[in-house]
C-alpha cells in the first residue's frame, strides 16, 4: 500500500532518504521504561539484560499480521508510512470493527482521513471499541454530528494568516504550518479542516514566502513548526528549513510540534537527531495523549531527542473517556517525566466541528489539575488552558486557591483543602 503523499510529489520526494539504522537497537540505559525495571542497579548480571524492545501486544500483532516483515523493515519509518492503514477493508482485517465504526468508515465525506501506522495499530485493542487509543484513531459516527457552538476553525487561524500557512497570533511568535500530512490522524485534531486535505505542501516557494514574512517582522522571536507533522519530512528538507530559519537574526528559538514519538517512534533516528542538534536552540512539543502510548519504542525515541539536548514538553488534549481522570493523567505525567518530557500544556478540547463526543467540561479539567497539584511533582503538573474561540489565545485556568482576606492576611487553600494565612500587608520600605 502506498503512503498518502502531498499532491504533486511522489512519496520518495517527500521522504527523500535511504533507510537508516533502526532506532532503539542499541542499549540506552537511561531510556528504560518502567516495565524494564527488572534491571536492578545492585545486580551486575541483571544490568546486562536487554530491556524489552517492544510490548508483547506489538510482538503478537507483528507475528500475526506481518509475519514476513523483517525487523529492519518494521523499524524503518518509511516502511511504516508506506504501509499505513488508511482503508476500511485493511483495518477490518486487523480489528473487529463495531457497527458504528463500520458506518463511520463507509461515509464518503469524512472531516479528516483515517491513517494509522502499523506500529500504532499494534497498540489498538482489536476487540474493544471503547479503548482510548482506538477511539482517538478510528472514526465514529459521532464525528458527523455538528453542534451549534462548533466551527471548522474556532481559533480563527485563517484570519490571522498573513501569508498561506503562517499564523501570527501572538506578538513575538508565529506558527508555520509546514505540511498537512501526519503519519496518523487524531480524530479530535484542531486542524482537521486542513490536515490530510493535500492543500498545504512543504514546497520551497510557499515556505520561502512564509520565511520572508518572518524575516520582515523583527517582533517574531519564536517560530513553531507544525502542520500536519513536520517530522514526516525528510532529514534533508527539515535541515534546509531549519538552516534558512536560523539565518533570520531576530529569531531566538525554533520549536517543532510533533506526535511522531507516539505514533511513529521509528522516525527518531540517530541521523535525524544529529541533524537537529546543528540547529539549537531547538525545542520540541510532543503530543502524548494516554499512558498506553508510552511504550519502549516511545521511551527510546524521547531518549534520543533528549540526549540531543532538545528540551521536550508535552501538549495533551483533555478527552472524554480517554484521559479525563486523575488516575490516567497521573500515570501519563509520571511516564512523561521518566521520558524526560515536561508535561507542558493540558488543552481543553477545542470546539471543532464533530468534537462533541470528545469534549469534557472545564470543571473536569480543573478537577484533574486539583488532583495533580501537590500530589505529584510540580514539574508533572501541566498548565491547563482554554484556547479561546475567536482567536483570543491560550487562557490558563487554575483551581481557585485564594479564599479572600482576613484583615491583612490572605487566606489560601492548600492542595489538601486546608486553609492557611499569608501576611499580605505591604512590606516595610
Ligand atoms: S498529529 Fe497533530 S496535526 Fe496530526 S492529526 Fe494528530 S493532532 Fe492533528
Amino acid at each position: 500500500m502506498q503512503a498518502q503523499t502531498h499532491a504533486g510529489e511522489t512519496e520518495e520526494a517527500l521522504i527523500g532518504e535511504k533507510a537508516e539504522e533502526p532506532p532503539g537497537t542499541g542499549l540506552i540505559l537511561n531510556a528504560f521504561p518502567p516495565d524494564a525495571a527488572v534491571i536492578r542497579l545492585d545486580d551486575a548480571a541483571a544490568r546486562l539484560k536487554r530491556p524489552p524492545k517492544t510490548r508483547p501486544e506489538t510482538r503478537a500483532f507483528r507475528r500475526r499480521f506481518y509475519p514476513n516483515i523483517s525487523d529492519k523493515q518494521w523499524h524503518d519509518w518509511q516502511w511504516q508510512i508506506a504501509n499505513r492503514i488508511s482503508a476500511a477493508d485493511h483495518l477490518a482485517r486487523l480489528i473487529r470493527l463495531s457497527q458504528d465504526e463500520r458506518v463511520a468508515l463507509s461515509q464518503p465525506e469524512s472531516k479528516l482521513p483515517m491513517g494509522v501506522t502499523p506500529y500504532y495499530a499494534s497498540l489498538i485493542s482489536p476487540d474493544d471499541p471503547a479503548q482510548p487509543l482506538r477511539r482517538t484513531m478510528i472514526p465514529a459516527t459521532d464525528e458527523f454530528m455538528r453542534m451549534a457552538c462548533e466551527a471548522d476553525d474556532p481559533l480563527h487561524e485563517e484570519e490571522m494568516s498573513p501569508v498561506p500557512g503562517l499564523v501570527h497570533r501572538y506578538p513575538d511568535r508565529a506558527l508555520l504550518l509546514v505540511c498537512d500530512f501526519c503519519s496518523a490522524y487524531c480524530r479530535y485534531c484542531t486542524r482537521s479542516r486542513v490536515v490530510g486535505k493535500r492543500t498545504i505542501f512543504p514546497s520551497r516557494k510557499r515556505l520561502e514566502r512564509a520565511m520572508d514574512y518572518i524575516a520582515r517582522t523583527p517582533a517574531i522571536h519564536d517560530v513553531i513548526l507544525s502542520g500536519g507533522d513536520p517530522l514526516t519530512l525528510s532529514d534533508e528538507r527539515l535541515d534546509w528549513l531549519l538552516t534558512r530559519l536560523r539565518r533570520i537574526p531576530h529569531l531566538d528559538i525554533v520549536r517543532i510540534g510533533t506526535k511522531t514519538p507516539a505514533v511513529l517512534p521509528q522516525r527518531i533516528t540517530p541521523a535525524l537527531t544529529r541533524m537537529l542538534k546543528k540547529h539549537h536552540p531547538l525545542w520540541m512539543s510532543l503530543h502524548f495523549t494516554h499512558p498506553d502510548e508510552c511504550t519502549p519504542e516511545a521511551y527510546r525515541a524521547c531518549a534520543l531527542l533528549a540526549d540531543a539536548g532538545i528540551p521536550l514538553g508535552s501538549q495533551t488534549v483533555l478527552l472524554k473517556g480517554i484521559n479525563d481522570s486523575v488516575a490516567t493523567m497521573k500515570d501519563l505525567v509520571y511516564h512523561l517525566l521518566r521520558m524526560r518530557v515536561r508535561p507542558y500544556y493540558l488543552y481543553q478540547c477545542d470546539p471543532i466541528t464533530g468534537s462533541g463526543h470528545f469534549r469534557t467540561t472545564v470543571e473536569k479539567g480543573l478537577e484533574i489539575i486539583a488532583g495533580l497539584r501537590g500530589f505529584v511533582s510540580g514539574y508533572a503538573v501541566p498548565n491547563y488552558v482554554v484556547d479561546a474561540p475567536g482567536g483570543g489565545g491560550k487562557i490558563p485556568l487554575m483551581p481557585e486557591s485564594r479564599l479572600g482576606y482576613r484583615g491583612d492576611d490572605l487566606l489560601l487553600k492548600n492542595y489538601e483543602g486546608r486553609t492557611f494565612r499569608y501576611p499580605d500587608a505591604a512590606p516595610l520600605s
